[in-house]
């Protein structure tokens, strides 16, 4: 029989029990405007979950945080309780007009979070960025103003490994995997795994992977613990000791236009993802 993966209970929060190794250490070992892609082509499996309330838990922590919504769908955006229709400045405008992230930035409501909105029309983007100049490195160049003002640069990616992702690649420092501990999980890994090596080789030598996440975890289930396994097994001494478990309230906080933290901060929910940045501030130092 296979063996179960030990899991340790702390302030609720599952953690897988063997400890994961301390990620890349920054030149400097600091954190500063260090950009992390949260990326998975895979659609659903808990991206923008992720940018929303990593954010706002490295914030509460005392970070500086822009979380930078690079998808249509603009669910950061609305996440964070701003109306994603009509945006006069946002992503689109940094990716094909050439904006400043200064300009193109707003000041949300959540400690220390600062918000590139994206909406609808960025999904003229992926077809508009084809004739342009430079076209993988306008996040880029809209970004490196604001670099130093921030901690964290969280980039919410699109379900998808077009031009405007492989922005997001090219800026970020390393990518965090999330990952829905759900049959087929690992599907879709190897082709974002030749593209972030095709984007090292081509873009940005400095790119790795931070970490991959465990998402929607259910320790009830084998199938979790297969899907932890085979996720182990693919990305050794990558993956994070804190786990991402179902909680319904992660699911209803970007109805109320916020980060879990400030919807229900007793929640399951809202202790992982306060882990998770330790966790990952923790890697840094
Ligand atoms: P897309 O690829 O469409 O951008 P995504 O990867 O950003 O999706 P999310 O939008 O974060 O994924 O999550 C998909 C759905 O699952 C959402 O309805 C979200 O509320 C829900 N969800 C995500 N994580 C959890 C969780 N830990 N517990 C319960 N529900 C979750
Ligand atoms: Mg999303």
């Amino acid at each position: 029989s296979r063996p179960r993966h030990r899991i340790r209970k702390a302030s609720g929060c599952p953690r897988l029990g063997e400890q994961r190794p301390a990620g890349r250490k920054s030149p400097g070992g600091t954190d500063l405007g260090r950009v992390i892609a949260i990326t998975n082509q895979k659609g659903g499996v808990g991206k923008t979950t992720t940018a929303v309330n990593l954010a706002a838990s490295l914030g509460d922590r005392g970070r500086r945080v822009l979380l930078v919504d690079t998808d249509p769908q603009g669910n950061s955006t609305s996440g964070l309780g701003v109306n994603k229709k009509g945006l006069e400045h946002s992503t689109y405008h940094m990716l094909v007009e050439g904006e400043r992230a200064d300009a193109a930035k707003i000041s949300t409501q959540f400690r220390n979070v600062d918000l590139l909105p994206a909406g609808i029309d960025l999904a003229a983007a992926e077809i508009e960025l084809v004739d342009l100049p430079e076209r993988v490195f306008r996040l880029r160049a809209g970004l490196l103003p604001v670099k130093e003002q921030y901690d964290y640069i969280l980039i919410d990616c699109p379900p998808s490994l077009g031009l405007i992702t492989l922005n997001a690649l090219a800026v970020s420092d390393s990518l965090l995997i999330p990952i829905q501990c759900e049959y087929y999980a690992l599907e879709g890994l190897s082709q974002l795994m030749a593209t972030v090596r095709q984007v090292k080789r081509l873009y940005n030598p400095r790119i790795d992977v931070e970490g991959v996440l465990l998402t929607m975890f259910d320790g009830r289930l084998n199938l979790t613990n297969q899907v932890v396994d085979e996720v182990k097994k693919f990305f050794p001494k990558k993956v994070f000791a804190t786990v991402i478990p179902r909680n319904v309230r992660l699911s209803e906080a970007p109805g109320f236009g916020m980060p879990v933290l400030y919807y229900d901060r007793a929640s399951r929910g809202a202790a992982c993802y306060l882990e998770l940045a330790d966790e990952l501030m923790k890697n840094r130092r």
